[in-house]
């Protein structure tokens, strides 16, 4: 498996990395939730606090150790961080949902696109073994291959040639979307 790229990038266009660092002595800190934000923050935090940038930068901190001020490290991390934190997110868990969380987690049977391998199920992953200690999915793990017309030519809703999948399966049958393998590409009227 490839090493999961978290960044960090000096981008706008991304995860705000949740690490304060601060201006006099340069220790950092990575608060645990937007309560312990809140507690370490120098200043008075709106109610509607908004986690994205440009609004979090203004949040500064007290430092620990040297009483002066923290800024948020200026990097944003990788937004796939953000989707492999879906089975924990989506509940809020840890912070709440416990029961729901631990009903669903881990997933039975995972099946997505095979341009989604490298990106999702990566982070996915990655997150899951560094969060609970195992993988996000029990029993199985599909990847599909595309779909694509008659010029070879993938078929997104921008490009104007969209297939209706239910259609396609009532006029040939659903074994004509599977592959001599799940990591094929279907290529249909030809
Ligand atoms: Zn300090």
């Amino acid at each position: 498996m490839g090493r999961l790229d978290l960044g960090p990038h000096s981008f706008i266009w991304g995860t705000p990395l949740n690490v304060w660092i601060c201006k006099s002595c340069d220790h950092q800190y990575a608060p645990k939730s937007v309560q312990d934000l809140r507690n370490h923050a120098n200043h008075s935090v709106p109610d509607d606090l908004e986690l994205h940038k440009p609004y979090v930068d203004k949040i500064t901190l007290t430092c620990l150790k040297c009483q002066g001020e923290m800024e948020r490290t200026k990097e944003v991390i990788d937004v796939w961080f953000d989707s492999g934190s879906m089975p924990f997110a989506q509940y809020h868990y840890p912070f709440e949902n416990k029961g729901l969380f631990e009903k669903q987690f881990p997933a039975d049977v995972v099946v997505e696109g095979v341009d989604q391998t490298r990106g999702w199920f990566y982070s996915l992953l990655a997150v899951s073994s560094l969060f609970t200690g195992k993988p996000f999915f029990t029993n199985g793990y599909f990847s599909l291959g595309h779909i694509l017309d008659e010029d070879g030519r993938k078929c997104p809703k921008s490009k104007g040639n969209v297939i209706n999948p239910m259609d396609f399966v009532e006029k040939y049958g659903q074994m004509h979307f599977v592959g001599p393998s799940f990591w094929s590409i279907v290529r249909h009227g030809t």
